[in-house]
């Protein structure tokens, strides 16, 4: 596969045109942001943690019947993936509160939610990615109702598959934010799934194993990806 142009640069990975149409390469950066990009810096050989985290992520939930736009690893830093229409929305799921859930609703950090909790945000940076419901994914057209009743059950299926994966290996999954896509008609996961997009923590110890260390200056952040990635690679 060639790799062509630049389609567009994200804050944490720049996609590529190849030179076949249904396809892109998913470059990772090093570059990190948090409090949409208030703060601003880089954590050492993150792109490659996350591009070998999320392959991992993505071959297991293929193998469990979740389809993605994943293909193919290609390099370090570098996947293929099928080229998408991102729908506008950041889903979410929380398992124990943290972040913006413990901010908003006032809940202690790292308490057990009795279910889990799905939210929608609206993926608009200038707007601060507001949380929003399914009518305002209705009316302002970010996806059909067939869709997200199909974005729905995935995420739900997609948070039973990780929590157990994780908890094999010894770590806990607190919430994460995935993305999904069109592609020929279908919806798929998309983006990335790692310590950027997901709260981690080591099973006992509580230790934080994701970007919270670079969001709130804890250090140890480059060991703390590490440490995911050799987990996952077990
Ligand atoms: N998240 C993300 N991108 C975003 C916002 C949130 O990947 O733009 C992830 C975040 O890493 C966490 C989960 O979604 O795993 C829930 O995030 P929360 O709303 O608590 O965000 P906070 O404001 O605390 O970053």
């Amino acid at each position: 596969m060639e790799k062509k142009g630049q389609i567009y640069e994200g804050k944490a990975k720049i996609l590529y045109n190849t030179n076949d149409p249904d396809f892109v390469i998913q470059y990772f950066k090093d570059d990190a942001t948090a409090f949409n990009a208030a703060k601003k810096g880089t954590i050492e050989n993150k792109g490659v943690f996350n591009n070998k985290i999320s392959t991992k992520i993505f071959e297991y939930l293929k193998s469990e019947g979740v389809p993605s736009h994943f293909e193919k690893h290609l390099s370090d830093r570098e996947m293929l993936v099928k080229k998408v229409e991102i729908v506008p929305i950041e889903v979410i799921i929380r398992n124990k509160a943290a972040g913006s859930f413990c901010r908003n609703y006032g809940a202690e950090q790292g308490v057990e939610l009795s279910s889990p909790v799905l939210e929608y945000c609206y993926k608009c940076d200038e707007f601060n990615d507001p949380l929003m419901n399914e009518y305002h994914i209705q009316v302002l057209n970010l996806a059909t109702p067939e869709e997200l009743e199909v974005i729905k059950n995935y995420t739900f299926k997609i948070n039973a598959l990780m929590k157990q994966f994780f908890a094999k290996l010894n770590l806990d999954l607190v919430d994460f934010k995935i993305e999904f896509g069109r592609c020929k008609g279908e919806i798929i996961l998309a983006d990335e799934i790692s310590p950027d997009t997901c709260r981690i923590w080591e099973a006992g110890t509580g230790k934080k194993l994701d970007k919270d260390r670079f969001r709130h200056d804890m250090g140890d952040i480059e060991e703390a990806y590490q440490e995911v990635l050799n987990r996952v690679s077990k």
